[in-house]
């Protein structure tokens, strides 16, 4: 069963109802994800499970799912934070590291979970966090779960 979400920004962006994962008889085939073209900067949900990532507006392949951490606040990417000051300098080059393995296993504040490691070898997840705007380019976009699909 896919979950619908809908992305919202302070700046006025809104995606609409986006329809994720696979319903019951297509979600051996079908994973639909948010993600965001290079090339146009729209935030589309292509089947990540067809390697191409072709972005619904333009058509253009490559777009970059949003649980690529550098669709996601630069924030929320590392969970400890080394304090002090002597720490400032090391924490400067860790904060623009992304870094998906200082994620502590019991992290979990995700809205949206898809078991894709047969698919693509990770789980897709979407969290509570602040992510990348297309609109505004902030990182201001949270996603809210608002329903199911089947
Ligand atoms: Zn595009
Ligand atoms: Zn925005």
């Amino acid at each position: 069963m896919g979950s619908i979400l809908q992305a919202k920004c302070s700046c006025g962006f809104d995606s609409g109802e986006l329809c994720l994962g696979g319903g019951r008889l297509t979600f051996e085939t079908n994973c639909a994800f948010p993600c965001n073209c290079s090339s146009c900067g729209h935030l589309s949900t292509p089947n990540l499970f067809e390697s191409d990532n072709v972005c619904g507006e333009c058509g253009k392949p490559g777009s970059t799912p949003y649980d690529d951490d550098v669709m996601v606040h630069p924030d929320s990417r590392v969970v400890e934070q080394p304090i002090g000051p002597v720490m400032t300098a090391v924490n400067k080059v860790l904060s623009v590291i992304p870094f998906r393995a200082a994620k502590a296993p019991e992290y979990d504040n995700s809205i949206f979970s898809w078991n894709a490691k047969g698919q693509l070898g990770r789980d897709l997840t979407l969290t509570e966090n602040k992510y990348f705007c297309p609109q505004c380019k902030n990182y201001s976009l949270t996603f809210e779960c608002v329903g199911m699909w089947d």
